[in-house]
């Protein structure tokens, strides 16, 4: 059994972008400059934009940071969106989600100048993803093809089974291993809330991506030996032993899944670190296209 280790990987990727970095700021080109821009002030999406801002300074790009209260009007947030898509310093920017509820997620995201989307959401972006054009990769999907490419994960022609089928992970991923691509040229089953039978499917998958959202939900008797799993869950679970009270588990029973599998990603260190470096590594592309 291999461990798909996203740490590893992400500060590698990094690391090859701080080097893409200095070549840049050698050159007297103008620096990478990612924005953020959090709308209230829900933990866990704290802490994502954290990790994010942090990441920017450690590749020497240039990062800011848009704090906003909960109860900022839709109007508020489409005038900061205005304002970023206009400023010439800002090559790429993100909107954390998810919004309170009185804004409109699909509207704030139709919003963002599709050059500047480094998230990958808007329709433009989805639809030139859809359509294998130059894009911007949503960036969790991104990762996982990242890290199957940099694993060398054989994908061509093996039996994939997607368990999701959000927007953000679950169609995209369908849509990108289906493709003829690097990490793609794979036979699809988009699985989700409404599959009858899911472990029959799951047990004659080669390579199995876990995006629900249900904390340790595939055990050891769904798959076969042999398989590839893809752990892109993240749920907090209460845990006493824990200083903050909880520990992040995946989608995977990673006791009873790791010992069939020939691939793994853990939770954490798996899929999340991949994440941010793919939004760094769009940010750069952003950057480098003007
Ligand atoms: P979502 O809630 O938008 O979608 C969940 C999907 O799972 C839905 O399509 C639903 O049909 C399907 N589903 C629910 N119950 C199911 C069941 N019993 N059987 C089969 N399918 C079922 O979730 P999301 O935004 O795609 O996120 C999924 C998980 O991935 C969450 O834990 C989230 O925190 C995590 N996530 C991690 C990263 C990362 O960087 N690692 C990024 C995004 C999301």
């Amino acid at each position: 059994m291999t461990i798909l280790d996203g740490k590893q990987t992400s500060a590698d990727i990094k690391a090859e972008i701080a080097e893409a970095v200095t070549e840049i700021k050698n050159k007297g080109d103008k620096t990478p400059h990612l924005a953020a821009v959090l709308v209230g002030t829900d933990g866990a999406s704290m802490t994502y934009v954290g990790a994010k801002v942090k990441a920017c300074n450690l590749v020497g790009f240039e990062s800011t940071l848009i704090e906003l209260p909960e109860e900022t009007t839709e109007e508020k947030v489409l005038q900061v969106i205005e304002d970023l898509n206009n400023n010439p310093e800002i090559d790429g920017f993100i909107v954390q989600l998810p919004l309170p509820k009185h804004i409109d997620e699909h509207k704030v995201l139709m919003a963002i100048d599709p050059d500047k989307d480094v998230d990958g959401f808007h329709p433009t972006n989805v639809g030139r993803m859809a359509l294998e054009l130059p894009t911007f990769l949503p960036a969790t999907p991104y990762g996982i093809m990242e890290l199957l490419e940099r694993y060398e994960v054989e994908t061509s022609g093996k039996n994939v089974v997607v368990i999701g089928r959000s927007h953000i992970v679950g169609r995209p991923m369908s849509i990108l291993l289906s493709q003829k691509r690097a990490a793609g040229d794979a036979t699809v089953t988009l699985t989700h809330s409404r599959t009858k039978n899911l472990k029959e499917i799951t047990k004659e998958a080669d390579i199995i991506v876990a995006a629900l959202g249900i904390a340790e939900f595939l055990t050891g008797d769904m798959v076969k030996e042999g398989v590839t799993i893809i752990d892109v869950g993240i749920t907090r679970v209460d845990d006493a032993s824990k200083k903050s009270g909880f520990r992040l588990a995946g989608d995977v029973h990673f006791e009873s899944v790791s010992k069939k599998a020939e691939f793994i990603t853990p939770v954490p260190g798996g899929v999340g670190p991949m994440t941010i470096a793919m939004l760094l590594k769009n940010t750069l592309l952003a950057c480098s296209r003007k």
